[in-house]
């Protein structure tokens, strides 16, 4: 069993988006940074998930085919700098299917729940679009947005619209969340080693 999980978007978060969609592995690049900082949290211990919506499976913009194509890229390029997405959660529908799993619906996050055995309360989500947040805190998870793609038009705003989960922390892009991340867990994991250092001193002066 895992315990260290980070859930990413992909459009946007770890790939430039495009709004006639990424449709094909050439369309496919990732944003400067966003590889290397997968590695970064993967060298730290952390595992990584992808919960992607891909409507466009559903209007018929590309086909499943092209969409592993363009996750085969993502994962050799992955590869060439150390790093390594576990899966790929994809939902295929188009908005009108009414699905439970296109983001801001959280059977995405459901079936990782499900794939892990485990609860993803606290787990971090990342992503550039409302929805991603929305569909991430539905099950609990942390919700952090990304300035970049969507979330591009947010950058420089002192404070996110209403509408997006109170407990939303905002980050310049991928690289400089886990930036974050990694400094958290190094903190936390410092302060625990002196609180044990500290009861350990306090036990053998009695
Ligand atoms: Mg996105
Ligand atoms: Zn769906």
């Amino acid at each position: 069993m895992i315990t260290k999980l980070v859930i990413l978007d992909r459009d946007g978060t770890i790939n430039h988006d495009s709004d006639e969609y990424v449709k094909s592995a050439q369309e496919w690049t990732p944003m400067p940074g966003a590889l290397e900082a997968i590695a970064r949290l993967n060298h730290a211990g952390w595992h990584v998930v992808v919960a992607s919506n891909q409507s466009g499976l559903g209007r018929g913009l590309f086909d499943v085919a092209a969409l592993n194509a363009m996750h085969a890229k993502m994962h050799k390029m992955l590869g060439a700098v150390g790093g390594r997405v576990d899966a790929v959660f994809f939902c295929p529908h188009s908005p009108d299917e009414n699905c439970s799993c296109r983001k801001p619906a959280s059977g995405l996050f459901e079936q990782i729940g499900e794939r892990y055995g485990m609860d993803l309360k606290g787990v971090p989500a990342v992503g550039d679009h409302l929805r991603d947040l929305q569909a991430a805190t539905a099950v609990g998870c942390e919700p952090h947005l990304v300035m970049t793609g969507k979330g591009a038009q947010y950058k420089g705003q002192s404070n996110l619209p209403q509408d997006f989960p109170a407990n939303t922390q905002a980050h310049v892009d991928l690289s400089a969340f886990v930036d974050w991340l990694l400094l958290k867990t190094q903190a936390a994991a410092k302060s625990s080693a002196k609180a044990t250092q500290t009861s350990h001193n306090a036990g053998s002066s009695a």
